[in-house]
């Protein structure tokens, strides 16, 4: 059983970065307005996240550890999905490749923790915290030193987690963001993304700024767009803009982000009169659509999605960034 869990939990945690997705993407689904992300030695040592969430109720620490267990979906419609959690697999598959400890405190209640070191569960105890949530994962594939070995230098690890944190920040322009590194002994912020106010369209405006630079923000186009239920909203940079990879695009189905090869392609299709093959174009695209008619289950780790009718969401990105971009005189 023990085998079991460890090849099921590589499946989900590949990598620091997968864990560091995972246990943000816990933190917004509790409602955080503040999430702080902790690592060393490219999250290898150490990954820690801290929220100012809804917090885990004392009594349910064991089960927010046990596989299949979430809060998160009731049993009767998978497809309505719109919390980035629901399979109830993060934290067990953590906990089986790792030592993680989870500290919490529900409001009017006593702070406790529990520990789970390579699928072995501790009991529960009292503990001290203020509020919210910290999830401590420690010597992340102690257990599994074949996976251990197949990481990246710390540099990589570390690259691949700031990616993810800027793409879940690019997500959530709302919510606060700081991301240290711990290595030297001494944290170190290296990348901080203020809490955005005012409405979606200024919160993306100053989020991009920040994620993608002053310069991006200044010279990218709105979006604003909608085609049979499929909502399109976001920033499209002009051609001028363009980047020599596809670092600058971030894409996102009800408010999740996705790598999906049919909307990366209808946003090189928007730029075609504009780009050479090897320039990318740089935007930020959310996509909103009736749950039921998008497939988010198609890889627990793959951030793969699949529309019933993948040629509107297309034809909508195409249209939508070409009309902004010839409004704006392109
Ligand atoms: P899922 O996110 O798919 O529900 P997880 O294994 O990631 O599964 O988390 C299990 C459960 O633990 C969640 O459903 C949630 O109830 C609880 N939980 C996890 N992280 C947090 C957090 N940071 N704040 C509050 N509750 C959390
Ligand atoms: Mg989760």
């Amino acid at each position: 059983d023990t085998v079991i869990n460890r090849i099921a939990a590589g499946e989900v945690v590949e990598r620091p970065a997968s864990a560091v997705k995972e246990l943000v993407e816990n933190a917004l689904d509790a409602g955080a307005t503040r999430i702080e992300v902790t690592v060393s030695h490219g999250g290898k040592t150490l990954i820690r996240v801290t929220d100012d969430g809804c917090g885990i109720p004392g009594p349910d620490l064991p089960l927010a550890l046990s596989r299949h267990a979430t809060s998160k979906i009731d049993g009767s419609d998978l497809l309505d999905i719109r919390s980035f959690g629901f399979r109830g697999e993060a934290l067990p598959s953590l906990g089986a490749v790792g030592r993680l400890t989870i500290t919490s405190r529900t409001p009017g209640a006593e702070a406790h923790a529990i520990s789970c070191t390579g699928g072995a569960l501790g009991p529960v105890k009292p503990a001290a915290l203020t509020s919210g949530t910290v999830v401590e994962l420690r010597e992340l594939f102690y257990a599994t030193p074949a996976r251990l070995k197949f990481l990246r230098s710390d540099r990589a690890e570390t690259q691949a987690i700031t990616e993810v944190v800027k793409r879940l920040a690019m997500a959530e322009p709302f919510v606060g963001f700081t991301l240290r590194d711990e290595t030297s002994g001494e944290p170190r912020v290296t990348f901080r993304a203020d809490a955005q106010s005012g409405d979606l369209f200024d919160a993306l405006a100053g989020r991009l700024a920040t994620v993608l630079g002053r310069d991006f923000a200044e010279n990218a186009v709105r979006l604003d767009a909608e085609r049979e239920g499929v909502h399109l909203t976001g920033y499209a940079a002009l051609p001028t803009y363009s980047r020599g990879s596809s670092v600058a695009q971030f894409l996102f189905v009800n408010g999740r982000p996705v790598q999906d090869k049919v909307l990366i392609g209808a946003l090189r299709g928007a730029y075609a009169d504009y780009l050479s093959r090897d320039r990318y174009p740089a935007a930020v695209l959310f996509l909103d659509v009736d749950p039921q008619r998008v497939d988010v289950n198609v890889h627990p780790a793959k951030s793969e999605v699949r529309f019933r009718e993948p040629g509107v969401a297309r034809g909508l990105i195409v249209t939508g960034i070409r009309h902004a971009l010839a409004d704006a005189g392109h």
